[in-house]
């Protein structure tokens, strides 16, 4: 799939777009030709900002006739490699940073209509300027863009309440890579007709068209939260008090996040702002968000109850509640910062699986034993969405090892982890997706027919092969 791409060819792409918003030269493409953790350096000739769904439709009916290969990129975070061009082809990125519009909010019917450009935070913002609640949340969301939050059918920090972007979305608008447009910018909660088109995409990673717009769900905007952190001494215990929390506050349980004491002293030493609150040293630690609709008493009557039976049952050994904003910023911050941590510690081998909530301790202990066998002093740091099932069961090297020989590891580990995280009916990505980095392991470990299934459908909505080869599903 076109290797090369002829300069005559590039001048029409180009043409659709202007020459002002298509990106040639080195310097402005290099940024779009790695991702987030340098694990993948793509190449590619050009890059296009198309400024509507008409020229992201010409660019892909080009692209179709010419069997020219398109990347989608947006906010360029994704962690598998899948806006990544491939290395030593010719991809053409389409970036919808020019599609960044919020279209219309409809407070009454809880929805907003987004551009597939939009950026998270800013659709955060649009829904709180109607008293709304956009509930995804997650590190990039200054940057992320809700185009690719679809197509990587993003989680974050609120899924336990709200759900994942499967979840959230109503509607979409695709570009289709033959160029016809979808127009499925449907606003209702029922709508049994036919085949789920929009799941279709949401999940798809850019290789069965390009997402343009979307209908989101909003919600009520909390009157109470509460955040708290609690150290503890093992996961079985935070097991236990997150199923008291489900009992004591069911659907106002909105983050119930685990992180180990590696986790938290590297977060402390390395990340500005970052305290631990608690006195003494703990094993384990939970952060427990809970947020309630109708009254702040309701969330602070909760948080107390959960903690003093907490501690009467012997599950949590000390406890902070965030008594400002602030301070629960700083909490919530500390846990996103995790991963940023591990980087001034060397290398890191990184995991993003999900298991269900009971076989969380199990998983560990397995997890945690297998990896020391393998690779003795190497520094576990599992921490996540408890709630969700998901731990993203992340290793630093060991101290004063080489960061490269470390490195070279990645798949082994993957190898080790996996194979457990399958014996307990888990999955390999949680909410990260699959990319280039998953693909083939996603196509050892699914049964033939799901994958047969994919290609299936990959041919029969993009016959030339044109959007995002060699990602998710091989189809060459
Ligand atoms: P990109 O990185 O640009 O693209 C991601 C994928 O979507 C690629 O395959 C791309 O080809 C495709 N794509 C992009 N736009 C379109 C489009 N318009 N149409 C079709 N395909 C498209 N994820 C979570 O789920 N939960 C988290 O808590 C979380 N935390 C994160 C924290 C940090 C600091 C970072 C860097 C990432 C985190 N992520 C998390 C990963 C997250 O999924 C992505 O960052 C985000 O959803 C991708 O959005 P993006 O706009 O950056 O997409």
């Amino acid at each position: 799939m076109s290797a090369s791409v002829s300069p005559e060819l590039l001048d029409r792409f180009a043409a659709i777009v202007g020459e002002k918003y298509a990106l040639r030269s080195e310097a402005e493409l290099a940024p779009h030709l790695i991702e987030n953790r340098g694990l993948y350096h793509g190449s590619s000739p050009l890059l296009l900002k198309p400024a509507n769904v008409e020229e992201v439709s010409a660019i892909l009916k080009l692209a179709t006739e010419t069997g020219t290969a398109v990347v989608p990129q947006t906010g360029n975070t994704g962690l598998v490699g899948g806006q990544t061009p491939r290395e030593g082809k010719s991809d053409i990125i389409v970036s919808l940073e020019r599609m960044n519009r919020i279209r219309d909010v409809d407070p009454v019917a809880n929805l907003l209509v987004a551009d597939g450009g939009a950026i998270l935070a800013e659709v955060q913002k649009a829904a709180e300027a109607h008293g709304k609640l956009f509930p995804l949340s997650l590190g990039a969301e200054g940057s992320c863009r809700i185009g690719g939050n679809l197509s990587t059918n993003a989680g974050g920090t609120a899924v336990l309440a709200y759900g994942n972007m499967r979840q959230l979305c109503l509607g979409l608008e695709v570009v289709l890579p033959t160029g016809e447009i979808w127009d499925g910018l449907r606003r209702l909660k029922k709508d049994n007709t036919g085949y789920d088109l929009r799941d279709l995409f949401i999940g798809a990673e850019g290789t069965l068209g390009i997402i343009t717009g979307a209908v989101l769900k909003l919600y009520p905007q909390p009157l109470g939260h509460q955040v708290a952190f609690a150290g503890l001494n093992s996961v079985e215990e935070a097991l236990a008090l997150f199923n008291l929390a489900g009992s004591l506050c069911g659907t106002s349980l909105t983050g119930f996040e685990l992180m180990p004491r590696f986790g938290v002293e590297i977060t402390a030493k390395h990340i500005e702002g970052v305290r631990d609150p608690l006195e003494s040293a703990y094993p384990w630690y939970v952060l427990i968000d809970i947020s309630t609709s109708d009254s702040a008493e309701t969330a602070e009557r909760m948080m107390n109850t959960l903690l003093e039976q907490g501690f009467d049952a012997g599950l949590v050994q000390d406890a902070a509640i965030a008594s400002s904003v602030a301070q629960q910023k700083a909490l919530w911050h500390m846990r996103e910062s995790m991963s940023e941590a591990q980087k001034p510690e060397g290398g890191s081998i990184k995991h993003d699986v999900s298991v269900p909530v009971s076989k969380i301790p199990h998983f560990m202990h397995e997890a945690g034993d297998a990896v020391m066998a393998a690779m003795p002093g190497a520094r576990i740091c599992a921490f996540g969405h408890m709630g969700d099932g998901n731990i993203h069961y992340n290793i630093s090297q060991p101290v004063g090892a080489d960061k490269d020989a470390f490195i070279a590891r990645w798949h082994e580990m993957n190898a080790i982890v996996h194979s457990i995280v399958l014996a307990h009916s888990g999955s390999i990505s949680a909410e990260h997706g699959i990319g280039q980095l998953k693909r083939d392991e996603l196509a050892a470990i699914r049964p033939a027919i799901e994958i047969n299934l994919m290609r299936r459908i990959k041919r029969a909505l993009d016959p030339a092969n044109i959007m995002n080869p060699g990602k998710v599903v091989s189809v060459e």
